[in-house]
């Protein structure tokens, strides 16, 4: 099937039938969601219908006029369904969503299938539901319906391998940890090299109870499922993928990189300034800095980060979101107006900070030369397939364990561990921009970056996935 550009509508005559969506509301889950959408209609005649959570409305005005938006759970309470913190607790959140949403769901889904039976008649009507792999409640419903079910893992293969391996770990004793000892801790696991027991504790904020039924539901919802998707591609997991084939027992598609193959962009407003400041700056010489959409630091982090970029004497562009910065002394977010005083000035003309950035377009700028991040998937991918080598200071959920791969397997970055400290900061810095480790890991993540290239090319990986894919879903 020929590949068209995303932003081409489908002429009716083309449309050949509606897929379902329904993404977890959360920016990091959203956007690989519509980035399948856009692949879907551009190279299939694809129109969809995304459901929503009504507290995170995504903006159907920038998006195809053939998409449809629905919102689910109109008065549902809503305050704690988006973690927030250091140390977030987004399995609870994730358990909440579906408790809250999964009624709701039922009478929006009978809806949608009613109106698509009578207006995509010719095209098929709705083909299937694509899932995000957290929402085992939506997919319960369209089971109930008789409608076909994908569902879609926004993470690496790696952290679905891991997810595997957990009820193994609880029965072995070794889940939760029975001590917090560093010895432990620090145990590497013979059965998922290269992860440590400490990767494996996804957030201390979260119970053992919710974890357990947090990834049973979620293994559960892969097997019952018509197959997995995932954002990654052959190349860079292919024993893992083949690990998940083996244990799941449905079809993978590993289409990844989702970004390249689509033009659907972010829902935040981005500062494009920096792209021009970017211009100004040598090759490969720029820090880029950023913790993604829902990690959040301290006032004492942000201050020895400030100094630490200072001192490091290497250009950065920082983004620092309205709500980054926790405050000690009370609840609520706190602004970058927290920078330490006489940090612009030591900084001028060699740093900017902004509080959204286009990630896509600064990591595939020739000037930046590494990326500071938290480990998020989405992040992650973006650079490996940028060619950009990262320092990396995961937090909570699946990041240690992108953060390991990275480090162990890739070799394209390294963990900041330990307290945020200006000193180990400039040290970490110099060692990624100035020092021939960090010259060396260029040169890895830059063999990974073609790759990457390739596997959505004609012969590609990842197209041939994609090809798979669509058959299956016209087959539905
Ligand atoms: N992002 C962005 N601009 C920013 C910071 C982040 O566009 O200034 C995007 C980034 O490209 C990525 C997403 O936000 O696609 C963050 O997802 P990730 O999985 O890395 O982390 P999460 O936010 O889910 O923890």
């Amino acid at each position: 099937m020929a590949a068209a550009a995303d932003d081409v509508p489908p002429s009716p005559e083309a449309i050949r039938g509606r897929v379902l969506m329904f993404p977890l509301p959360f920016q990091g889950h959203l956007s690989p969601m519509l980035q399948l959408a856009g692949a879907l209609r551009a190279r299939a005649g694809l129109v969809v219908t995304v459901f929503h959570a009504a507290f995170d409305a995504p903006d159907p005005a920038s998006r195809p006029p053939e998409y449809r938006f629905v919102a689910v759970g109109e008065g549902v309470p809503s305050a704690d369904l988006l973690p927030s913190g250091s140390d977030g607790d987004f399995v609870g959140a994730v358990l909440r969503i579906n408790d809250r949403l999964r009624e709701p769901f039922r009478d929006r889904l009978r809806q949608a299938l009613a109106e698509s039976e009578e207006d995509d008649g010719g095209g098929g009507g709705a083909r299937c539901l694509v899932v995000d792999s957290n929402l085992r409640g939506m997919q319960l419903v369209a089971e109930e319906l008789g409608l076909p079910t994908l569902v879609l893992r926004t993470g690496a293969a790696a952290c679905l391998v891991a997810y595997l391996a957990f009820p193994a770990l609880c029965d072995k004793g070794l889940l939760p940890p029975p001590s917090h000892d560093k010895s432990l801790l620090d145990m590497p696991l013979d059965e998922l090299p290269p992860l440590r027991l400490r990767d494996m504790v996804f957030s201390t904020t979260t119970s053992h109870a919710n974890m357990t039924r947090c990834l049973d539901d979620l293994v559960a919802g892969t097997r019952s499922s018509s197959g997995v998707v995932f954002n990654t591609f052959k190349e860079l997991e292919g024993p893992d993928l083949r690990k998940i084939a083996g244990a799941i027992g449905v079809p993978v598609y590993p289409i990844g990189p989702l970004h390249k193959i689509s033009t659907e962009t972010s829902l935040l407003a981005q500062d494009r300034t920096c792209l021009e400041w970017l211009d100004r700056q040598e090759a490969a010489s720029v820090l880029y800095v950023s913790f993604g959409t829902l990690v959040s630091i301290d006032e004492a982090e942000l201050v020895e980060t400030a100094w630490g970029l200072a001192g490091s004497q290497v250009p950065f562009l920082w983004v620092v979101r309205h709500d980054l910065v926790r405050s000690s002394s009370s609840s609520s977010p706190r602004h970058a107006s927290l920078l330490p005083a006489g940090f612009a000035e030591a900084t001028q003309g060699r740093g900017m900070v902004v509080p959204w950035a286009p990630q896509h377009e600064v990591l595939g700028h020739r000037a930046v030369g590494g990326f500071w991040t938290h480990s998020g998937w989405n992040s992650t991918l973006e650079s490996v397939c940028e060619g950009v080598p990262m320092i990396c200071r995961p937090r909570f959920a699946d990041q240690m364990v992108n953060m390991r791969y990275v480090q162990e397997v890739w070799r394209v970055g390294f963990e900041l561990e330990g307290g945020l400290e200006r000193g180990k900061i400039e040290m970490a810095v110099r060692k990624l921009l100035c020092g021939e480790e960090g010259r060396e890991m260029r040169q890895r993540a830059k063999d990974l970056r073609d790759k990457a290239d390739k596997c959505i090319k004609d012969e590609g990986s990842s197209n041939s996935a994609i090809e798979m894919l669509l058959k299956r879903i016209l087959s539905f």
